[in-house]
């Protein structure tokens, strides 16, 4: 039986690339989206998978949606909690609707998707789950402290949901993502980028597919022995 996953924010950027790793290996993947539906219904055609609408943010949506993907393919094996936005600001400068909304996406969709997820993966003892930080929740990020903040709190549930989890079965880690080009990131000029390049050992950014890569070798057996870990994928921009 394939196996399945659950992108959240497969859309774009590194969520999509994931869907495109995991389908180019076989699996069946399931592609959540929030507002570009026409991307991900494409990717969907393209992988032969499933888009599906939840603002991962909404607990009654995120519900909704892992009941339809439950009742349509019986299990998931895998959860990538992707979805995330980032607001870019001095600290004070911030105003407490996006300070909420950072926390809401990043924070409470992981979470939310969890938690609807897990019962699954309990009953069958087994899954994958794999969170995405940033090294911004490893290191702290100036104008980015709200953002930090939020995937501190995802490397913190990371790991404490590995230690409650990890005598049923399940495997639960994260990976921390450096600079990577997607709309994210789209923001920096060119100079900017240039800017940072100087800053990464290996002297370049990260595409997308540097990230999925990594997510799919977590959500195989290779890497069954691993859980609670935070992977950093940054070029070498944090050691
Ligand atoms: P991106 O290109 O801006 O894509 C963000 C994705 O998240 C989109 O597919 C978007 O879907 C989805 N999303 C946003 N809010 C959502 C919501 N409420 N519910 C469901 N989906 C939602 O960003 P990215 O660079 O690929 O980032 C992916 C993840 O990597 C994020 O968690 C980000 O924080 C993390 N990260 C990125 C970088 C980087 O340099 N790019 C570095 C470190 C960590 P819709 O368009 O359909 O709304």
């Amino acid at each position: 039986m394939l196996k399945t996953v659950l992108i959240t924010g497969a859309s774009r950027g590194i969520g999509a690339a994931t869907a495109e790793v995991f389908a180019e290996n076989g699996w069946t993947v399931i592609i959540n989206y929030n507002s570009s539906g026409e991307k991900a219904h494409a990717l969907a055609e393209k992988t032969g998978g499933f888009a599906v609408k939840a603002d991962v943010s909404d607990p009654v949506q995120t519900e909704e949606m892992i009941n339809a993907v439950i009742e349509k393919y019986g299990k998931i094996d895998a959860l990538v909690n992707n979805a995330g936005i980032s607001v870019t600001g001095l600290f004070d400068l911030v105003s407490d609707d996006d300070a909420r909304r950072i926390f809401d996406v990043n924070v409470f969709g992981t979470l939310n998707c969890t938690r609807k997820v897990l019962p699954h993966m309990l009953k069958r003892r087994y899954g994958k789950i794999i969170n995405i930080s940033s090294m911004w929740g490893q290191t702290g990020g100036s104008c980015e402290v709200h953002y930090s903040a939020a995937k501190a709190a995802v490397i913190g549930f990371t790991k404490a949901l590995a230690k409650e989890t990890g005598s049923a079965g399940i495997n639960v880690n994260c990976v921390a993502p450096g600079m990577v080009m997607t709309d994210m990131t789209a923001c920096y000029t060119g100079e900017e980028v240039e800017e940072i390049k100087e800053e990464i050992p290996l002297g370049r950014c990260g595409e997308p597919r540097d990230i999925a890569e990594t997510v799919y070798f977590l959500a195989t057996e290779k890497a069954s022995f691993i859980t609670g870990q935070v992977i950093g994928i940054n070029g070498g921009m944090v050691i």
